[in-house]
């Protein structure tokens, strides 16, 4: 295929100058997985790691706090797929990233609280088995993928200027469940999936089907989300993002996560070895909130309108209410909420009956 234009990589979270089409000959001072580089030794070389407001966090639902700011994201061009473009599949080393060529640079990305943010690029974070590999927690609880969608401020011109400021980027983030049937109905994915294998080598480089950015985030997924202030995830661990992780997870096979987990990253030489790194938990370790504050935009998907149409009315106590981490097998999970915890006790008379009515169903 032709080489176009405009290239937009999907960096992000790993900022670093990469080139395709060779062998990896050069070393990287940071890794995932090693005595001498790995995360907690990633700050010596690179001190904002030691940052204050630090990325992924643990998030624990019943702390986060409802926010009725938080409007839901309007995508620009995210359902829509470029055929004309070249999709590509990297290995970058530390991660597999999705780029997308094209002639001309196209308004990608997303509008939100009155900004206007431009995709920048997708990559993926994984572990070693299906327990464990998402970035973020939820309740101490690891899930075995995530998905790092990056835009930059528009306003700040591009991804590396955005960067010297603390609303410059916004990663919006999915996170991948495995699930009992064998196969996600996402067929799109399943494309990209297939595709790993063929680039299990750092500085690998594979063409893919088109397909539209949508793929990567759960329907109904714009106006459910957690929200807080942090930073890349890896060096340089700049603190500039503004973090959008969806409620709603999305399901994957255990089958379709095998092959991120052969993939090798980069040359490493250290204590007189020289090696290459594999790539099998590629998740920084979570850090301190340092007294930030989570935010959520709603308190329960799907049910959110219902409750939101009867609580914004008066009592003003609705944070306390615990979010539920959406899954494709959410009625099972709102109802073993309801059944268990406090929300037939609420005080106010509203709350009292849309939870009964919410009840019902699951009895
Ligand atoms: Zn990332």
């Amino acid at each position: 295929m032709m080489m176009r234009g405009v290239i937009f990589f999907a960096t992000i979270c790993h900022f670093f100058s990469t080139t395709f089409g060779g062998i990896n000959s050069h070393t990287e001072d940071w890794a995932y997985s090693s005595d001498t580089e790995g995360p907690q030794f990633w700050a010596y070389a690179h001190p904002l790691c030691n940052g204050t407001k630090q990325s992924p966090i643990n998030i624990i639902m019943k702390e986060t706090i409802y926010n009725e700011t938080l409007t839901p994201l309007v995508p620009l061009n995210y359902s829509t797929v470029f055929n004309d473009a070249n999709y590509y599949l990297a290995n970058n080393g530390h991660t597999v990233k999705l780029g997308i060529e094209l002639d001309t640079r196209v308004p990608i990305g997303l509008l939100w609280r009155g900004n206007e943010y431009h995709y920048h690029g997708l990559h993926f974070h994984w572990g070693e088995n299906d327990q464990h590999g998402s970035e973020h927690y939820f309740n101490n609880q690891s899930y075995a993928l995530e998905v790092h969608i990056v835009h930059y401020l528009k306003d700040y011109g591009d991804f590396n200027s955005a960067l010297n400021y603390s609303d410059g980027i916004l990663v919006w983030s999915s996170v991948f469940q495995t699930s009992n049937s064998s196969e996600t109905s996402n067929t799109p994915l399943q494309d990209v999936f297939k595709s790993i294998d063929k680039i299990i080598n750092a500085e690998n480089k594979t063409y893919i089907n088109p397909l539209p950015l949508s793929s990567f985030v759960s329907e109904n997924s714009t106006g459910s989300y957690y929200h807080y202030e942090g930073s890349l995830t890896s060096p340089e661990c700049t603190e500039s993002v503004m973090w959008i992780v969806n409620h709603k997870m999305i399901s994957i096979s255990s089958n379709q996560l095998l092959s991120f987990r052969l993939l090798k990253g980069r040359l490493h030489n250290s204590s007189n070895s020289v090696w290459f790194e594999n790539l099998t938990n590629t998740d920084r370790p979570t850090q301190p909130i340092n007294g930030r504050k989570v935010y959520t935009s709603v308190l329960n998907y799907p049910t959110s309108n219902f409750f939101n149409k009867n609580l914004t009315s008066g009592n003003n106590s609705i944070s306390y209410l615990p979010p539920i981490l959406e899954t494709t097998q959410n009625t099972t999970t709102l109802c073993k909420t309801i059944k268990s915890s406090a929300f037939l006790t609420r005080t106010a008379s509203n709350l009292f009956l849309s939870c009964f009515i919410l009840a019902i169903d699951c009895f």
